[in-house]
Order: structure tokens, then sequence, then C-alpha cells
């Protein structure tokens, strides 16, 4: 596939191409081009030419635009999914609800457009005969940097608001996930996205990345990935004093009270943990229970775990594919294996899952883990696949400075039937996000972001808005 750019499929002017793997398989499935710096910039001077007349349009007209755009991308959405699973790994079915969602994420913001959405103020000043305003202004260009554990999503997350408010956009897929992205990029534009408002270039972060976040055209940046890519980002943005939204790694801690249903709360922490096989930065990756529960936890858990059915992500049964790539593979090894070492003890999976299906692929068992000691890394880093340690704590006291004693903090889980007890969860867990005896997955309609370490910045909501924009206060007299 080519890269998008300007509204027409383009090779890198050097003619190099990357592959793209299906993680079930490991065989090529596409290639797509490798760009270089060069290649970047004529894809921004595209959106810079685009701007303009993409930022005058009406809201309104604007917004209809995008929503015909959608209805384009909506009547393909099995061949983007299609698309996703083989070159992610991800059951069929999530494949289906990614595209689903992100073409939705675009038809939100055009409605939230057309209802007059991002909203000024009228501000009545002393001076006499004056009025202030608040208005708001779209930035420019805007750098849309996407991982690979949801491409789609994390792709809506930052173009559907952006384009909404009148911002051009330069996205830059994970080297391993560019197929779907740019499928949706094509479609938008043959549903009548002018030329120059979403240009796709595919390359190494390194390359076409740095050059997104440094060149002078780009006014902001939206980030998400690994923090220690994340601070690099934002170094780089600094020179030029660039906006930049950063959703960055997490460690979410879920704590299990005496008094909690644990149907639920067993069923929320599978869900949490072992979807997207466990590649979500949104991920419950730590538990804390109670003593007088934990073995009756423990046991749901690790149940729930052994049930899961592994297969490659065109088996329609499979609730969970295999691992994006070896080295993510080989990472979860090297932190169960620290777990063990430590005095660890496995009470689901553990290993690579035998049968001839599984020989090409990178399949992990669901794992969970328990005794192990806080100095271990499952409990230090960020644990990015199917591996759960659970922890016994004595109180709510303890599980709460646990949790918090993370460099992440990105979301975090609460199962009580006490509502004091949720209300101290509420108050004191430092992230940006608090479930409640709920199952742990973003909702478009709230604002989504982290604290610590999961960087900054808002996506999802009305609140994202915020950032896609820039607020100018007026006065006029007389
Ligand atoms: P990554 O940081 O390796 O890569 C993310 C993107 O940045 C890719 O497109 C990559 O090519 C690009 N990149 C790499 N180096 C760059 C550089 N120097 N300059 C500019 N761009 C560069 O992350 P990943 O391994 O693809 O994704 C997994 C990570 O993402 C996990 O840590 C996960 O928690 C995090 N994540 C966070 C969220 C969130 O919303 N907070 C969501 C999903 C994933």
């Amino acid at each position: 596939m080519q890269m998008f750019v300007n509204g027409a499929r383009v090779d890198a002017a050097s003619g190099a191409t990357m592959e793209v793997h299906n993680p079930a398989s490991g065989e090529v499935v596409d290639r797509v081009p490798k760009a270089d710096a060069d290649d970047t910039r004529r894809a921004i001077e595209a959106a810079a030419a685009a701007f303009p007349a993409w930022a005058k349009l009406p809201p309104a007209k604007r917004a209809h635009v995008l929503l015909r755009a959608a209805a384009s991308a909506r009547a393909h959405l099995d061949e983007v999914a299609q698309l996703l699973t083989s070159e992610q790994g991800k059951p069929i079915r999530d494949s289906k609800i990614e595209a689903q969602r992100c073409v939705e994420n675009i038809e939100i913001y055009a409605g939230l457009v057309l209802g007059g959405e991002p909203s000024g103020r009228h501000v009545p000043l002393p001076a006499q005969n004056a009025i202030g305003l608040v208005v708001r202004r779209p930035l420019g260009v805007v750098g849309a940097i996407i991982p690979w554990n949801f491409p789609l999503t994390l792709l809506a997350n930052k173009i559907a608001p952006a384009m909404a408010v009148g911002n051009t956009v330069v996205a830059k897929p994970a080297s391993t996930t560019p197929l779907a992205t740019l499928r949706i990029a094509e479609l938008l534009h043959d549903g009548g996205l002018p030329a120059g408002v979403l240009n796709v270039v595919t390359g190494p972060g390194g390359v076409v990345g740095e050059e997104i976040i440094r060149h002078p055209l780009v006014r902001k940046i939206g980030f998400t990935g690994e923090t220690g890519t994340g601070k690099q980002v934002a170094k780089s943005a600094a020179d030029e004093l660039k906006h930049v939204t950063l959703e960055l790694g997490g460690s979410d801690a879920a704590i299990v009270c005496a008094d909690a249903d644990l149907d639920l709360a067993a069923k929320n922490i599978a869900i949490g943990r072992f979807f997207n096989a466990g590649q979500a930065c949104l991920a419950i990756k730590r538990v804390y229970v109670m003593d007088e529960v934990a073995d009756a936890l423990i046991d749901k858990v690790a149940a729930r775990a052994k049930r899961l059915k592994l297969g490659s992500g065109t088996d329609a049964s499979a609730q969970m594919g295999p691992l994006h790539t070896d080295k993510q593979r080989a990472e979860i090894e090297s932190q169960l294996a620290d777990a063990v070492e430590r005095g660890g003890t496995i009470v689901a999976g553990g290993q690579r899952p035998a049968g001839e299906q599984f020989g090409q692929g990178y399949y992990f068992e669901p794992t969970v883990v328990v005794d192990v000691p806080a100095e271990a890394r499952v409990w230090t880093e960020e644990t990015f696949g199917p591996l759960l340690p659970i922890m016994r704590v004595k109180d709510l006291d303890e599980a709460i400075e646990r949790a918090n004693a993370s460099e992440y903090g990105l979301g975090s889980s609460i199962f009580t039937r006490d509502m004091t007890a949720a209300q101290r969860a509420i108050d004191e867990l430092e992230a940006g996000y608090t479930w409640v005896n709920a199952v742990q997955i973003a909702h478009d309609e709230l604002p989504f972001g982290g604290t610590k370490h999961s960087g900054y910045g808002k996506e999802h909501g009305t609140e994202v808005l915020d950032y896609y924009t820039e607020q100018k206060s007026v006065v006029i007299a007389s």
C-alpha cells in the first residue's frame, strides 16, 4: 500500500519500503513506503496549504463534509477491520468494533460542531461601551503520532476533534500497523474530505515522527506511546514551543475490598487485563485484594484466565489473539521469569500455548501470578501483555498506598459496596480515571488522560476541544 499525501497515494521519493507482518503467522502482509524527512516535509506542506480553506469553512459546512467522509468509511468497515487484524493480530470482532469506533468518533465531533461546540464566551467588561469576547481558533497543522496497540482508536482520538475544529493533520502510524490507517484516510478522501486535510506518512518514528515534531509549520503534537518516547517528544517539541498532548504508559491498579461482589470484580479484572492480549495503556496491570477475600478472588480470576480461548484474529471464536511482536512476548516472559525468581507462584497460564496452530504466531497464555514481592518488575514497570500479578493487602490504607507507589497515573479501579471506601479511592488514587465497580473502558463522553509519568492533556469528551484550539480574547468598543 502507498502513503496518502495531499489526496493521493504516493511512494517514498527514495522508493524505500518496509514490510508489514501478520502477528499470527509472521508472514508478510504488505509493504508500505519508508518515508524520510523530505517526504514528511511534503506532507506537512500539503497540510499547511489545505489549512486556510479548511479553517475558514463555516463550522456546519465542515461538519457536513466530515459526516459524508465518515459515511464513505462506514461502508467499508469490514475491509478495514480485516486489514487491522492482519497487521495487529487482534480478534476480528475487536477490529470491527475498533473500525466502527474510529468512524463514530469523526461523527461525534462533527456532531458537536454542528451543535455549536466549541463555544466561546461573552464577558461583561467594566469599561463603558465595550464588550469582551473569548473566541476559539484552530491551531493549524497538527501532528498525530500513533502506537500499534489500537491504531484506529488512537488515530481517531486525535484526527476527529482536530479536523472538526478546522485543523489539518499529518498522521504517523506505528511502522508495524500502517495499513488500516492508510485505508481509512483514503476512504475519507473518497467521501469528499479535501486533499491535504488528512495526510498519512509511513516510516520510522525517529525520522518521520521527529520531522513532524520539529517542523515549525506543525503547531501541535498529539502523541500516544511509551513514556520514554513521550519524554523525547516533549523535549523535541520544546524548541518550537508546540502544544503537546502526551498519552503515555500506565500500570493501572485495581483494589478489591472485602465487601466487594467478587464475581463482578473477577469478570471486570479479567476483561481489564486480557482485552487486546493485555496490550492496552488503560488496563488493569496490578491487583491489590484484601486478605479476607484474596483466595476466593484469585481462584475466580485464574479460572477466567484459563477459560479464555486463544486463536488467530481471523478465527471468529478466538477471544485473545497473539501478542503483536516476538519482542513483546519476550518482554512478558522476562517479567514473568523475574516474578517467579523472586518467589512468585503462577496460578494460571505461564507458557506459550501448545499446538500446531500457535507455532508461527507470538502467542502467550493469559497468566496470573501471586505472592510476588513488591520490588518485582511486574509491580514497578508497565506490563504490556497478558500477565497479571495479584497482591494480598491488609486494608484500604495499604491498598491505596501501594496503588500510588507507581510512577504511572493513567487509570485505577475499586470494587466495593462501601461508598466511603469508593469516595476515598476517588479522592486519593493518583490517576486520570477511577472506575468504581465498573468495567475499565474509556468512554468517548468522558475526558481521558493521565497524570504523573502517564502524560498530560486530555482526549475524548468536549474537553479535548481545548487541546485543538487556541482561545483569543477580543474587546469591542462602540
Ligand atoms: P512507542 O513510543 O514505541 O511508539 C509510538 C509511536 O511513536 C510510533 O508511531 C513510533 O513510530 C513513534 N516514535 C518512536 N520514536 C519516536 C521519536 N523519537 N519521535 C517521534 N515519534 C517516535 O510506543 P508503542 O510501543 O508503539 O506503544 C506502546 C506504548 O504506548 C505503551 O507504553 C502504552 O502504554 C502506550 N499507550 C498509551 C496510551 C494512552 O492513551 N495513554 C494508549 C495506547 C498506548
